[in-house]
């Protein structure tokens, strides 16, 4: 069997790396918000060309600290609108929802999969303070039109950055380019904790304080809580495996853009819809969409022919029953996507036998 994404491969690569890292730790007798954090912060930092960096316990708490950070500020308050796309994942709204803030849907271009700009403005009230964009899949989601669009009507431009790991737009990397973006280091994410972590990057120096103190109960000092913050620490652990993971993906990232060119060339099946490069630099390939009418059908053929695939996502969170008030919305774009789309295996470690069977697999179909 072919597995979708196999982590146990993934990270024994850097095994004596890893455990090296973890005796560290150990041995330190100090496990949060030490060395490894702080060093971790400023790798990071570098890597994005961010000024600031604050490790968070996952994605959705450095997206949901953002958010309470601007309401701390003032810059927004409960029943404000927040634009995002209709399509991603469901912690994209969470994080706006957690916060008092109304998510407000727009449609994505139906190719790119990303927030079509042409869209955004109609979507506009008084109350939209920020566009929450998302680099979904692993493909810059920001465009000229969009940064225009936020200056003109002062909004906040907070990207989604969870899956997008040093892609790069006009040079940029993901996550310098708006006010604040939050990133995941879920193990499955390219890059990847051995366990949950997080961060937010931003050039604002009061936003980055404020968050500082947020995701620590509050406190800046110990024992004084200037505001009612959270316990969103990044672990001594996770940020020393993190450390030992970022030195090792650029390579990371030629290896999946090798796997994606692949795929890209040699798939050929009228069937189907293969996914849309704006340009090279700006894709990481978190991960490989496909587009088929037949979704369910194609991905059982897969599986009988010893493919694992997988579905990003089936529902979407306008129809999911934790957003019930959305329900009877409908975006057709959206919906057509998640009925569509079903995602190759890809990774740094798939030998070229494996990736060969994948397409020779698709295009026998
Ligand atoms: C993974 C993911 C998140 C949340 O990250 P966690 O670390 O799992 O909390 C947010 N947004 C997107 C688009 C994601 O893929």
């Amino acid at each position: 069997m072919i597995k979708f994404l196999d982590l146990q491969k993934i990270n024994a690569q850097y095994e004596l790396e890893l455990k090296e890292a973890a005796n560290r730790v150990i041995d330190s007798g100090w496990y949060l918000m030490g060395k490894e954090l702080e060093t971790f912060e400023q790798n990071y930092a570098e890597f994005c060309g961010a000024k600031y960096v604050l490790g968070v316990a996952n994605g959705l708490d450095a997206l949901r600290l953002i958010f309470k950070a601007y309401i701390e500020l003032g810059v927004m308050k409960k029943g404000d609108e927040v634009i995002v796309p209709a399509n991603t994942y469901i912690a994209s709204v969470l994080a706006i929802s957690d916060n008092g803030l109304i998510p407000i849907f727009v449609e994505p271009n139906i190719n790119i999969y990303n927030l079509d700009s042409s869209k955004i403005e109609v979507a506009i009230t008084s109350k939209t303070k920020a566009i929450l964009t998302v680099h979904l899949y692993g493909q810059n989601s920001i465009d000229e039109q969009m940064l225009a669009i936020c200056k003109k009507h002062h909004l906040k431009l907070v990207e989604d950055s969870a899956q997008s790991h040093g892609a790069t737009w006009n040079g940029k990397v993901m996550g310098s380019i708006g006010d604040a973006a939050g990133h995941s280091f879920y193990p499955g994410k390219n890059l990847g904790a051995l366990g949950d972590a997080g961060a937010v990057t931003t050039n604002d120096e009061t936003l980055a304080k404020t968050i500082e103190a947020l995701r620590n109960y509050g406190s800046h000092k110990k024992y004084e809580n200037i505001y009612q913050g959270l316990n969103s620490r990044l672990d001594e652990i996770q940020a020393a495996f993190l450390n030992v993971k970022l030195k090792h993906i650029q390579n990371d990232i030629l290896e999946r853009r090798r796997v994606a060119n692949y795929y890209l060339e040699h798939i050929k099946n009228s069937a189907i819809i293969l996914p849309e490069v704006l340009n090279e630099e700006g894709h990481v390939w978190h991960l490989f969409v496909i587009r088929i009418k037949e979704r369910n059908a194609l991905q059982k053929y897969m599986n009988d022919n010893g493919i694992q695939t997988l579905i990003h996502y089936p529902i979407p969170p306008h129809k999911q029953l934790a957003y019930k008030q959305y329900n009877k919305l409908s975006f057709p774009i959206t919906e057509k996507i998640h009925r569509e789309v079903l995602s190759l295996p890809l990774s740094s470690v798939m030998t070229k036998e494996e990736i060969e069977m994948v397409v020779k697999a698709l295009n026998n179909y």
